[in-house]
């Protein structure tokens, strides 16, 4: 499990994939992580791999106790416990990654990834180069999603968490292009710029697209706005915003529920509480 997000000096949210990209420097970062009682880390992190062919570049750092991008919890992983995993140069494929649920550490109590510290029982790749260019399956955050699509440089292939994988370009849509034809096969990821919000009659928030196909909106219900430290739903505008679902609503009010607080992003960053904060925004 790797982290292609950190913050900056203001607090935004940068992507590994922006380092990369923009030459920025590699120390310097932050944690974006929290504690469950919502302390937030901030401890540095360094950008590392950023010209690895065979691993994703990424961030890496330590943590405050309980951080939620911490590597405390454990769990053996495919490939644990010395096995070696041949493989070819990488090629980009990127899956949906949803949260930090997922354990980051080998069952030796080694923290991973880390690439300087030989263990005996984690994960090793060996570097055949001779064998043929293999896709891989690259966890990234929504923000990398947005990241790419507003630097025009979405993955060759994606998927959305157990997914399968289709052309990047058919799974990250522009909202003026998400019509209920390009939905028809299930979940798309959306993005677009907020240019209004609207109240809904049961309490949530709806973000209105610049130039949607059909009108398409977003919808924060109510019971996620809470999560989101704007006291005016008038903030998310002129955000760049990105979330994923399938298309609901009248076919003259269509709109993609937001899954989950963490499954809809904002550019500039809107930080997602740990636990929701009761009378922010909403009627
Ligand atoms: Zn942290």
């Amino acid at each position: 499990m790797v982290h292609d997000e950190a913050l900056d000096a203001r607090d935004e949210v940068v992507t590994i994939a922006q380092v990369a990209r923009e030459g920025l420097p590699k120390a310097g970062w932050r944690c974006a992580g929290a504690t469950p009682d919502g302390v937030e880390c901030r401890r540095p992190l360094t950008a590392r791999a950023l010209e690895s062919e065979l691993v994703a570049p990424y961030f890496a750092g330590t943590h405050i106790d309980s951080c939620s991008r911490s590597s405390l919890r454990s769990a053996d992983a495919p490939g644990d416990r010395g096995h070696v995993v041949a493989q070819g140069p990488r090629a980009t494929r990127w899956r949906l990654r949803l949260d930090d649920d997922e354990p980051r550490q080998g069952p030796d109590g080694r923290r991973r990834p880390d690439d300087s510290v030989p263990g005996d029982r984690t994960r090793r790749s060996a570097v055949d180069r001779s064998a043929p260019p293999r896709p891989t399956e690259d966890p990234h955050s929504l923000s990398a999603f947005l990241d790419a699509a507003l630097a025009g440089d979405l993955p060759v292939e994606a998927a959305l968490p157990g997914g399968p994988w289709m052309p990047g370009g058919d799974l990250i849509v522009p909202a003026a292009e998400a019509t209920a034809a390009r939905f028809a096969g299930g979940q798309l990821i959306v993005w677009g710029r907020v240019v209004a919000t609207r109240p809904t009659s049961l309490g949530g928030t709806m973000l209105v697209f610049d130039g949607a196909a059909d009108g398409l909106a977003v919808l924060i219900r109510k019971e996620h706005r809470g999560y989101y430290p704007l006291a005016d739903d008038r903030e998310f505008v002129p955000r760049h915003v990105m979330t994923y679902g399938r298309r609901a609503g009248s076919d003259a009010r269509p709109y993609v529920t937001v899954p989950a607080p963490r499954g809809v992003v904002f550019s500039p960053t809107v930080h997602v509480r740990s636990t929701p904060k009761a009378g922010d925004g909403g009627p």
